[in-house]
């Protein structure tokens, strides 16, 4: 049937999953056929309801507008430097933040109405500053690739492992990753199979490398970490955590005999107490008996 204007039509605006059968708060008591044959049972057509509701219902409300602050460009300009908003161009407007405008949402951060997180384009630079912070500062060699295994990012340990003697090091970003390093195939293997490589160790020039390759966004963007465990720094970070298990094997080892040995000594000192009170003279005793002894 084409709908027309002036018939009426029931919108159910269900925002969950299963809705009133088996949404979140939906009871558990009882199976979801069981409540879907309640709902049946429960469920009237609409033939039997009015047609038209016998009591007016109908209410106006009107509008109140909430007030809007003005604050002075520079307060504004100082509100939208703390999202990382500089220039004109920096004003995205996309409205991510719930409000038109990106001055609208500073006339709103500085009462304190809204949070500076709430900027999607703040929020999302951040954490691109963070992980480029991490992925920068690991001491493993990092790359990170796309489908076609051009590299998208890769930090600078990285670039010094694999950038050729004769070449100096530089950015390595949008090159094909066979043209860096000759484990391209490793990863191509993660992309076809789906299954990580961890701790896989691949000789590399003097060295050994510990390989781990994994996938950060199915069949379109892999990660591959490398070290080269033959490193003096990784070697002497080896022995010491060796040096620590054996250090905490050992004060096992001592908080087990301590207890053995308080657990010796109070049972000894309980035999030797019970030796003392039985040769101990009480009163009344013969005294020849206590010259011979
Ligand atoms: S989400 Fe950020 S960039 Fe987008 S309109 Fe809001 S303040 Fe501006």
């Amino acid at each position: 049937m084409k709908w027309k204007p002036e018939h009426n039509i029931f919108f159910e605006m269900s925002a969950c999953a299963g809705s009133c059968i088996n949404g979140p708060k939906a009871a558990r008591a009882t199976s979801v056929a069981r409540r879907r044959y309640d709902v049946i049972q429960y469920a009237k057509p609409a033939t039997e309801f009015p047609r038209r509701p016998s009591l007016a219902i109908a209410q106006d409300y009107p509008a109140s507008p909430v007030a809007r602050n003005e604050y002075g460009e520079l307060q504004l300009r100082d509100a939208l430097r703390t999202v990382g908003k500089y220039s004109a161009e920096d004003e995205l407007n996309c409205g991510g933040c719930g409000y038109d405008t990106c001055r609208d949402f500073a006339r709103a951060l500085i009462p304190r109405n809204a949070e500076r997180m709430m900027c999607a384009a703040y929020t999302r630079k951040l954490a691109q500053k963070k992980a480029n912070a991490l992925l920068q500062k690991m001491p493993s060699a990092v790359v990170i690739v796309d489908d076609d295994l051009n590299i998208i990012e890769c930090n600078s340990n990285f670039v010094h492992l694999f950038a050729a003697e004769e070449e100096p090091a530089k950015n390595f970003e949008g090159r094909a990753l066979s043209a860096v390093m000759p484990f391209s195939y490793l990863f191509n293997r993660v992309l076809d199979s789906d299954e990580d490589i961890v701790g896989h160790d691949i000789r590399y020039q003097r060295g050994i490398l510990t390989t781990s390759i994994f996938t950060i966004e199915p069949h379109a963007v892999m990660c591959g970490i490398f070290r080269d465990i033959s490193e003096p720094i990784v070697q002497k970070e080896q022995i010491i955590d060796r040096a620590r298990e054996v250090i905490q094997k050992n004060l096992k080892t001592v908080q087990q005999i301590a207890y053995l040995l308080g657990e010796n000594a109070a049972d000894s000192e309980i035999i030797l107490n019970s030796i003392v009170r039985s040769f101990t003279p009480k009163d009344g005793d013969d005294p020849i008996v206590r010259e011979q002894q």
